[in-house]
């Protein structure tokens, strides 16, 4: 074990916050990851709309990935519950980062088999299914990621092998197999499966690869959520400013995630925002990384974790090293929240809201206390018990009555 200001915490499955130290560096976005490429993103996710709509027409649905920004009852506008767990298609934020990914890899294909026209929806038709076939995504999830590839990945036609690690659970599993995706279990954990299904893709033809922990077209598809809720934010008459800053609460597992939405936030309202990342103590991946403050991603078992947690899509030992190349500088805090404030808040959201979250996404809301404690009186820091608290519910709208009702504490039957 090294040295913290507090590994035994984490270890011993306290919640633990780190907090950056002074508000000017809040400010500093490094430029590896451009304004243009997020741009990019945002427009071809709105290019291939129609194609998303004509796949999942059982929805009633206009093809955008979008979701709403909803006011926590009783909270007099100070709560805000960004609605990602309610996302089209996958009821989880892969469908922002996860499905542009794909969409690259679509596009692609159909520029070099000149199948694009100016009616996308065509990529819908036999043609274009029949070439996508001979094509394969192989992508590693602790559940969500693999879930979300092989389910618009096979509404496409395309070959999709899933490499799931040992959180995964069996009903995303079951799902998938029934969409006629491959699913390879792997008894090891998330890093060892991203190592494990890249190995699998490597030098195959015809392939792609989704690397969670390399892809700039993750983070830039995640990105592309800040023009959505800049507006929505607008909308409500609200402008985050430092005098009057907005808190928002990022699950994190790799980084992807809470790393693009942060580069999109950070680049619109500065120090405005304040972007705090959660996760399970017992996979405090990117609370070790910027500890350390090395640019490198340490793993938890260094430092006495176990990486084993309720948050199936938190469930990561190690951190991104891009995501921490790309937005390290801009996180302002990350709190380590233990599993049984989750599942308390799953409870507590479902009651009081209606909202259905897994506890990978309650976790947001379990952030909150700790960082203001931890934030009340550290230099740099202003008060943060009046400002805008916006918890990005990431996922769980999708989840069986089996998997939901027993952790919330109620029989399937109710
Ligand atoms: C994937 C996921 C996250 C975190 O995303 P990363 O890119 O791994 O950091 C958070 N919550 C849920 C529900 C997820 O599926």
């Amino acid at each position: 074990m090294r040295a913290l200001s507090s590994p035994a915490a984490l270890a011993a499955g306290e919640g633990t916050t780190w907090l950056r130290a002074g508000i000017a560096v809040r400010n500093h976005v490094p430029g590896l990851i451009g304004e243009d490429e997020v741009a990019a993103a945002a427009a071809r996710m709105e290019r291939f709309a129609p194609l998303l709509a004509t796949l999942f027409s059982g929805a009633q649905w206009d093809g955008r990935v979008r979701s709403d920004l909803i006011d926590y009852p009783g909270s007099d506008g100070q709560w805000l519950v960004k609605g990602d767990h309610a996302l089209p298609m996958t009821g989880s934020i892969k469908a922002r980062g996860g499905v542009h990914e794909l969409l690259c890899f679509i596009e692609d294909i159909a520029l070099r088999h000149q199948l694009l026209s100016d009616d996308v929806t065509a990529l819908a038709g036999p043609a274009a299914r029949a070439v996508f076939a001979r094509h394969r995504v192989v992508v590693a999830s602790t559940g969500n990621l693999g879930y979300s590839i092989g389910l618009v990945g096979r509404a496409l036609g395309l070959a999709t092998e899933i490499h799931m690690s040992h959180e995964a659970k069996a009903w995303k599993k079951e799902r998938l197999r029934e969409l006629g995706a491959t699913v390879v279990e792997h008894p090891g954990d998330y890093s060892d499966t991203v190592a494990a299904a890249r190995q699998s893709a490597l030098g195959q033809p015809d392939t792609a690869f989704i690397d969670d922990e390399r892809s700039r077209h993750l983070l830039t598809g995640y990105a592309a959520a800040a023009d959505e809720i800049a507006g929505q934010l607008q909308a409500k008459g609200l402008s985050p400013s430092v005098e009057h800053p907005i808190v928002v609460y990022l699950p994190c597992g790799v980084g992807g995630a809470p790393g693009g939405i942060t580069l999109g936030l950070k680049r619109r309202f500065g120090a405005g925002v304040i972007c705090v990342f959660v996760e399970p103590v017992a996979s405090a991946c990117m609370l070790l990384a910027l500890m350390e403050g090395e640019g490198q991603a340490p793993s938890v078992y260094d430092y006495g974790c176990d990486n084993e947690t309720i948050a199936d899509g938190l469930a990561v030992p190690r951190a991104s090293e891009l995501v921490l190349a790309a937005v390290g500088n801009a996180i302002d805090a990350v709190v380590a929240v233990p599993d049984e404030a989750m599942v308390a808040w799953m409870r507590k959201v479902w009651t009081e809201a209606g909202l259905r979250l897994e506890p990978s996404a309650a976790a947001a809301f379990a952030a909150r206390d700790y960082l203001i404690d931890a934030a009340t009186g550290a230099p740099g820091w202003p008060a943060l018990d009046c400002a805008t608290h916006l918890f990005w519910a990431t996922g769980g709208s999708r989840l069986p009555d089996s998997e939901f009702s027993p952790l919330i504490g109620q029989d399937e039957a109710c």
